[in-house]
């Protein structure tokens, strides 16, 4: 038997609050279709904790698979595995190959899991860091969906729709959040991709720390780095006008992570018939839109979540996990700054639970992140 901890939850509420480190055992008997694996590392996304909080768009469901006391759920939704064992010798999967999760609400957040095969998705690991593995396919993934699918209008002849921005073309895109993960992927793929991006980040506690973040955007391939008080200043539409030869150069897309007062300057900030993409709501605001925008520069307003892709579109997912981990060895795509929590079998519960918890706290050194 192989014995295994898991972070789960039975309720919804604060993670500090309702998380549980639950010990069980793993049966050494494995169906043939079915894998036995023991975590590398697992990060906290936003997600995670909206999940755990109940606040967020699909919930898991809660069982007694583990034999927890009553019903719950284990927590995290991204990962890496290795492969420890599987149940059919002949299996395409073998014993250390490295897999991540192939299914949304996967759980984690635990040091070991038996899994279908299908509940999971090879990956090489070559050359690869476990963290980096452990992060591919959230947020570059969601970065690669926005910037390769959305952009301006093609014309009401079309029936409205939209086409993505065109590769080396040097089309600005302009997002908020840009020192999030995704942020930090749209730069890098943008600049790969040729395009130019115009970035809003909140101001740190000093200039200098500012003066750092925004240096630190630049060297993934920023073009513009703006903070958020010049961005929702009067001058910022003069700025604007500067940086696209007074309009002459459209902004066809917008990545809105934040929502409130900055998705609506991210709204005026954009072209006439772009698109802006709303993926997160990271200052929990509404997004106010003015009609006018709506009307006279037909702006569109949509909203992506990458569960919804995963599902609809599996082969291409899979192209993009690949293409992005080529990337990641090529050195062509640097990791976001990571607060590494090693999980051992002694971590007790208010370690884990408080990474867990200062996971949506704004101005971090870096994604938390178990690494096991
Ligand atoms: P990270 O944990 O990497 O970063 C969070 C970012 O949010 C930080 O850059 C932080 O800015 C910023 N932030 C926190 N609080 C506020 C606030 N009150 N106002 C403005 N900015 C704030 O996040 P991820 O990249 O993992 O995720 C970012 C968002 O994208 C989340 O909302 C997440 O749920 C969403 N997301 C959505 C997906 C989808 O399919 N729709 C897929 C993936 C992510 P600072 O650096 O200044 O602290």
């Amino acid at each position: 038997y192989t014995q295994a901890k898991a972070l789960v939850f039975s309720k919804n509420g604060e993670p500090s609050d309702v998380l549980q480190l639950h010990t069980y055992s793993i049966s050494p008997s494995l169906s043939s279709k079915s894998v036995l694996l023991r975590s590398l590392a697992a990060p906290v996304n936003p997600a995670d904790i909206n999940t755990i909080q109940g606040t967020y768009g699909a919930q898991p469901s809660f069982t007694s698979l583990i034999g927890t006391p009553s019903p719950s759920a284990i927590a995290g939704n991204e990962g890496v595995f290795e492969v420890l064992a599987t149940g059919d010798p002949a299996s395409p999967i073998r014993k250390g190959d490295w897999v991540i999760p192939a299914v949304a609400q996967f759980g984690t957040w635990r040091t070991h899991a038996v899994a279908e095969l299908d509940q999971v998705l090879k990956i090489n690991k070559e050359g690869l860091r476990a963290t980096q593995a452990a992060t591919i396919s959230v947020n570059p993934s969601t970065a690669y969906r926005i910037l390769r699918a959305y952009g301006p209008s093609t014309g009401i002849s079309t029936g409205l729709g939209m086409r993505p921005l065109e590769v080396g073309s040097g089309e600005w895109f302009i997002q908020n959040g840009a020192n999030s993960g995704v942020g930090r992927a749209a730069i890098q793929l943008g600049k790969l991709w040729g395009l130019r991006s115009i970035n809003v980040v909140r101001e740190r506690s000093s200039p200098e720390e500012t003066e750092a973040l925004r240096a630190e955007l630049v060297g993934l391939g920023a073009d513009v780095v703006v903070t958020e008080a010049q961005f929702l200043s009067r001058q910022w539409k003069d700025q604007l006008a500067d940086i696209t030869n007074n309009g002459r150069e459209q902004i066809g897309l917008g990545l809105n992570c934040v929502g409130g007062k900055s998705a609506t300057a991210l709204a005026r900030s954009l072209s006439e018939g772009a698109s802006m993409v709303s993926y997160g709501g990271m200052a929990k605001q509404p997004v106010a839109l003015p009609v006018g925008l709506l009307i006279f520069k037909d702006i569109r307003f949509v909203g992506f979540w990458l569960s919804r892709w995963n599902q609809q579109d599996v082969t291409g997912r899979r192209h993009m996990i690949d293409y992005i981990a080529d990337l990641i060895r090529e050195g062509k795509f640097r990791d976001v700054p990571l607060d590494e929590v090693a999980w051992n079998w002694d971590t007790d519960i208010s370690t884990l639970a408080q990474e867990v918890q200062g996971g949506l706290q704004g101005f971090r050194s870096g994604k938390g992140i178990f690494v096991f």
